[in-house]
C-alpha cells in the first residue's frame, strides 16, 4: 500500500538515516524538542526554513563545523550546509556524543592557524 496515511504530529517525526555514518536515528530526543542532526557523528540534514517545519528543497548534508557557548552556558552546533553553505546553529541534545563534541571544540587548538603562546610554555 502507497498511501499509508500517518496521523501527523508537530515536531515529531519518523526516524531517520544519518546521511554521514548511515545510522538510524529516533527523532525523540531529550533536551530538545526536536532531533535535527545524528546524535553519533553530529552530522545533520538541510531540511528546514525555519526550525522544525522540514520545508526546504535542499536536502543537502550539514556538516558540525564549530561549537558555540550560549550566555546560559547551554552548547549549541553551528552547521554547515554542503551543498547551499548554509550555516544554521542548532541546540546540542542530551544524548550527543560527548566525545564528538568535545573534538568539534578542540578542532582551533589542535590545529591552530598561527602559533598559539601555549605552545611556547609546553616546551
Ligand atoms: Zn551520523
Ligand atoms: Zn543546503
Amino acid at each position: 500500500m502507497k498511501n499509508q496515511r500517518r496521523p501527523r504530529r508537530e515536531g515529531a517525526g519518523k526516524p531517520f538515516r544519518c546521511g554521514n555514518c548511515s545510522r538510524q536515528i529516533e527523532t525523540a530526543a531529550p533536551g530538545t524538542a526536536n532531533r535535527n542532526h545524528c546524535p553519533y557523528c553530529l552530522w545533520s540534514l538541510h531540511v528546514d526554513l525555519a526550525p522544525g517545519d522540514r520545508r526546504s528543497p535542499c536536502h543537502g548534508t550539514m556538516e558540525p563545523v564549530a561549537i558555540w557557548v550560549k550566555r546560559n552556558s547551554e552548547w549549541a552546533l553551528i552547521h554547515r550546509c554542503q551543498r547551499c553553505g548554509e550555516l544554521r546553529s542548532n541546540r546540542v541534545a542530551g544524548d550527543d556524543s560527548p566525545i564528538v563534541l568535545v573534538s568539534l571544540a578542540m578542532r582551533p587548538i589542535v590545529l591552530p592557524a598561527f602559533p598559539l603562546p601555549l605552545e611556547e610554555g609546553l616546551s
